[in-house]
């Protein structure tokens, strides 16, 4: 398959074909370095398969020439920012998969009804929760050395 590696609009490099490609047609093994620059979309034309050890590109839909190869990461199991540029109108901001990102917004909302609690916990021990009286003594606010 004649595949070229052109400046991408989507990240640095990445990797673009010559020629159409059929829909469903294996592109090229996937051996990690020699198509590193494979960019990642949310709109794919690409997705990777694995048939007996070898994982291989196959094309999700009819590939016109000059078209660059583009697939879905996916990414998980990871917190550090992952965003995503491929600029297709179905974008979700990120290359982390929906269902990863679902979980870590699940354990945001726990992380911080947590500390929510924990901070309503501590103001209600002494005057009650959003009850300050006025006249609490503020010991920050002193000067250390008279004036
Ligand atoms: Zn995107």
């Amino acid at each position: 398959m004649p595949l070229v590696v052109r400046p991408s609009p989507i990240h640095s490099v990445g990797v673009y074909t010559t020629t159409a490609i059929r829909k469903g047609s294996r592109v090229i093994e996937y051996t990690g370095e020699r198509i590193t620059p494979l960019n990642h979309s949310c709109e794919p034309n690409c997705e990777v398969d694995e048939i007996k050890g070898r994982v291989w590109l196959f094309a999700l839909r009819d590939i016109a020439p000059g078209e660059e190869l583009v697939w879905d990461y996916n990414l998980y199991d990871d917190e550090d920012p992952a965003p995503c540029y491929c600029g297709s109108r179905k974008c979700r901001g990120t290359m982390y998969s929906r269902e990863w990102m679902a979980k870590i917004r699940r354990r945001e909302a726990r992380k911080k009804k947590k500390l929510e609690a924990a901070r309503n916990g501590k103001t209600s021990n002494k005057y009650g929760r959003g009850n300050v009286p006025s006249d609490a003594p503020a010991p920050s606010r002193v000067p250390a050395t008279p004036q």
